[in-house]
């Protein structure tokens, strides 16, 4: 597989608003774009830096996967998700490589990326996605 950088940071927050303004005002970023996606009960808001985004994270359900991360451990990283070439054939190669997937095909994510996760049982505990943009 060919990952080529980090494609964004995923951070857990209890409110996106209170969020974003402290990466606004303490850490001069720019939001610029809030995105709801509705299948993983998350509405989310991005920040460009480098080549590297931060996606912020806020739940729109206590049940939803945000929403029990943050009743479990609290706020604060969440994920890491890595730009590969290929994310199906990528996931494949993990899994055959004895990774444990959460997704075992790619779908379609925040920004319209190709996304899938690797469950973090097989990665030290952090969760991590591929993402791929073909749009
Ligand atoms: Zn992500």
């Amino acid at each position: 597989m060919k990952l080529s950088h980090i494609e964004h940071i995923g951070i857990a927050v209890q409110s996106l608003s209170e969020a974003i303004k402290y990466y606004e005002e303490v850490l001069d970023l720019k939001c610029y774009a809030i995105e709801e996606v509705k299948d993983q009960k998350v509405k989310t808001a991005f920040f460009n830096i480098g080549d590297t985004k931060i996606e912020l994270l806020e739940s729109t359900d206590p049940e939803g996967p945000i929403g029990k991360f943050i009743e479990k451990k609290g706020p604060g990283v969440h994920h890491i998700a890595f730009a590969v070439e290929n994310i199906g054939e990528s996931l494949k190669e993990a899994e055959s490589k004895g990774v444990k997937l959460i997704d075992l095909v790619p779908r379609k994510g925040a920004e319209g990326l190709d996304i899938g996760f690797l469950h973090p049982k097989s990665t030290l505990g952090v969760l991590t996605e591929f993402c791929e943009n073909n749009n």
